[in-house]
């Protein structure tokens, strides 16, 4: 393959992806892509085939060309990624963090490069990627340290597939192509003022009015709220059903449509480039062709997707937690005390390597779970399992690198306060982690 291929394969990344061969694991030869210094080398086996290395085995844990799961036409991809979040989300981020939310602009040209939809069937307007595309879109964001894009996620990759799976043809030719472009921001509402982690408590009710409804009610907490243009809204439709989940429905409901509100974004303890607001219905006429899916069928839809949102935030955590050591390590290797750099210090050195055990561990079981969902076998027991485990590492490891940076990690200018404070979310959001300890458990006494 000459240098000219591989940039060509690159400015039509997302289209190449509609040829990524199923998962294997015959190692593949990568030598034939340019070798950069983000780049990995890899190891020859017997049968002078390129072994994969996994991140701890790699000069830096966020080198590409790393890890079996993956292939160089992903890598390909990923170099997309990374220079679009370089060139086109770096350079803004902090200004973002003061507003609130990222710009219209950064959605829109993100849509022009193909990074929306990326796992989304061709057939149903989007890129027809594989998962393990999209999750290195994810990946990207962790790795960037720029939390700010990961709306990205929550659009393209739990949105867009409620659409792409439970929606009819008129409503997926409507919004697809527009929610591909970045021009139509979607969001999902289902956590309210008084029901959070019990989805069954909700309160916002959709009244049948002629061949449509009513909707009314307000919504807490809503990722890209503040920005969407299309929100999918967890809504009461039977307070008559025998238990509240087989009342519960889902609808499309348009940003411009009378009676719906958005507060400004709320102001948070991190993540501060990604807009999380609250929103009000008040007597929104939704038409017949809003609702989602089948009437009284919500609840077991929130049920069957929640496993991917688990998995895109085990990502997050993961990556996050790979940027977050390699920033330390840097750190570490230059910082002066008592007359040597730090990591000459046994101490300190013991605990980089702590953390780097830790963190292989979480990535061996990180990939295990984006293969299983690959092949459709990642259950909810498995996914909280991650999301639990993940999500509490990139804490401990937020903490731990803060604490090797001394007071300049308490200094917000230092990427390692922003990964600190935005780590913190990611035990509490899709699914706080007791619940994942309830659904664990469930699964391990029913056995
Ligand atoms: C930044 C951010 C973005 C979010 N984005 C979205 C979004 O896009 N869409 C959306 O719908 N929601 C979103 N959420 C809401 C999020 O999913 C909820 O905050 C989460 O589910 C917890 O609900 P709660 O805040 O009501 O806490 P509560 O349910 O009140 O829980 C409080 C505490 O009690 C614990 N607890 C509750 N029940 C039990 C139990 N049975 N056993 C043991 N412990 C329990 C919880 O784990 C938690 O520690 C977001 C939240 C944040 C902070």
């Amino acid at each position: 393959m000459t240098p000219s291929t591989v940039v060509n394969m690159a400015r039509n990344s997302v289209r190449f992806f509609r040829h990524i061969p199923k998962l294997n694991y015959n190692f593949k030869p990568i030598s034939s892509i340019s070798s950069r210094n983000t780049e990995t080398q890899n190891v020859k086996t017997e049968q002078q085939e390129v072994r994969r290395l996994e991140p701890c085995q790699a000069d830096s844990m966020l080198d590409m060309g790393t890890r079996r799961i993956y292939s160089e036409e992903h890598d390909i991809f990923r170099r997309q990624v990374r220079r679009f979040i370089q060139e086109n989300v770096i350079p803004y981020h902090e200004e973002w963090e003061k507003q609130g939310h990222i710009s219209r602009e950064v959605w829109e040209e993100a849509g022009r490069q193909g990074f929306h939809g990326v796992n989304i069937p061709s057939e149903h307007g989007g890129w027809g990627g594989d998962f393990l595309a999209s999750g290195i879109v994810m990946e990207e964001v962790g790795f960037a340290n720029v939390s700010g894009l990961s709306g990205f996620t929550l659009h393209s990759d739990i949105v867009m597939p409620y659409l792409s799976r439970y929606g009819s043809k008129e409503q997926i030719d409507k919004y697809m192509p527009s929610m591909v472009a970045g021009t139509c921001i979607g969001a999902i509402a289902m956590t309210e003022p008084t029901a959070g982690s019990d989805i069954q408590g909700i309160k916002s009710r959709a009244v049948k009015d002629g061949d449509g409804w009513i909707l009314n009610g307000s919504k807490v907490f809503i990722t890209n709220g503040y920005m969407c243009d299309l929100c999918i809204v967890v809504a009461v439709t039977d307070t008559s059903a025998k238990n509240a989940s087989s009342g519960i429905s889902l609808f499309l409901v348009d940003a411009s449509m009378p009676g719906f509100t958005k507060g400004k974004p709320l102001k948070k303890v991190g993540t501060h480039a990604q807009d999380t607001a609250e929103l009000f219905f008040e007597d929104v006429k939704l038409p017949a062709d809003s609702l989602l899916g089948k009437e009284n069928h919500g609840f077991y839809y929130l049920m069957n997707d929640l496993p991917r949102e688990r998995l895109m935030i085990i990502i997050y955590a993961q990556a996050h937690a790979e940027f977050m050591f390699e920033e330390t390590r840097k750190y570490v290797k230059q910082r002066k005390a008592f007359g040597k750099n730090l990591s000459n210090l046994s101490t300190i050195q013991h605990k980089l390597a702590e953390m780097k055990s830790e963190i292989a561990v979480g990535r061996a079981f990180t990939d295990n779970c984006i293969e299983l969902y690959h092949h459709n076998q990642l259950d909810s027991s498995t996914a909280s399992i991650g999301k639990y485990w993940v999500s509490e590492m990139q804490n401990r490891i937020a903490t731990q690198c803060l604490q090797l940076h001394g007071g300049w990690g308490y200094m917000m200018e230092y990427p390692i306060a922003r990964a600190f404070v935005d780590a913190r979310v990611q035990t509490i959001y899709g699914g706080a982690n007791e619940i994942m300890k309830e659904l664990i458990s469930r699964k391990i006494i029913k056995n």
